[in-house]
């Protein structure tokens, strides 16, 4: 018992020494809150819509760090999105939540964003037990998707086995590949969805944003042509029927809607 408890304890230190190195490298490689805020942010090429149906909450979205501390750990997640799916109420889950099927985003489809092909596909991970914290190397099941554009979006902690796509494929916009889960380095089940541009060692995160989406904010919902979420809002696809030319242009921020004229696209900072 002895030499296991010492035996311990030294597998507690090394933890804490690996820790406080990924600590201080973290410390070294991100800039600032306002440095980070204030330098340009990539944009998307790519006219995307809500990778799902329904009422769904952002937990963290955003340029800044307050509102998105992907930026704090994965430079390519800078701008990524964490959605967990709500009930009417805008609650995620009932009960104590220790279930994955607690959660009201637990199995609902995920859908491709954009058309596009499939380029990478991992399947068959475990879902986590939510409420507890995984390893940050726990792999999540995953849909990868090369856009027209160049642009690929991710699509992480997806229901283990519920994949129905493969590496190769045309999807469609808003074809299903596969249902929200907690597999991987989550502590509840919910979709991590990021978007980048580039091949390694020159790929970049960009900034998504989604075209005609319900955004609530202050608790009212306005539509919006064009939009990238931040934390705290409650978003919900809206008609994309009515997709017209998109282009990006400008210098975007996070929280913006861009308004669509005829022959134009009107950043209007809000
Ligand atoms: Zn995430």
């Amino acid at each position: 018992m002895a030499a296991a408890g010492r035996a311990e304890s030294r597998t507690v230190r090394t933890r804490w020494v690996r820790l406080a190195a990924l600590v201080f490298a973290i410390l070294l490689a991100v800039p600032s809150g306002a440095s980070l805020a204030e330098a340009p942010v990539p944009q998307g090429r790519t006219v995307l819509t809500l990778p799902f149906d329904g009422d769904w909450s952002v937990t963290w979205g955003g340029i800044t760090l307050a509102q998105n501390y992907h930026g704090r750990l994965w430079p390519l997640s800078r701008y990524a999105f964490d959605f967990s799916g709500v009930n009417e109420q805008g609650q995620h889950y009932r009960g104590d939540g220790r279930r994955v099927t607690d959660y009201f985003g637990y199995g609902r489809p995920i859908l491709a964003p954009a058309a596009g092909r499939i380029i990478f596909v991992e399947n068959g991970r475990p879902d986590a037990v939510p409420r507890t914290q995984p390893p940050m190397t726990a792999v999540a099941n995953t849909v990868r998707i090369q856009h027209d554009s160049g642009d690929v979006s991710s699509l992480l902690h997806l229901q283990p086995g519920s994949i129905v796509v493969s590496v190769g494929q045309r999807v469609a916009a808003r074809q299903m590949v596969a249902r929200c889960g907690n597999s991987g380095y989550s502590t509840g089940p919910h979709l991590h969805y990021n978007l980048q541009r580039g091949t390694t060692p020159d790929r970049i995160a960009v900034l998504a944003s989604f075209a005609w989406i319900w955004v609530q904010r202050d608790g009212a919902w306005t539509e919006e042509a064009r939009y990238s979420p931040i934390k705290g809002q409650l978003i919900r696809q809206g008609d994309y029927t009515r997709l017209t030319d998109m282009t990006p242009s400008g210098t975007p921020t996070s929280g913006i809607s861009v308004q669509i004229r005829p022959g134009q696209i009107i950043l209007d900072g809000r």
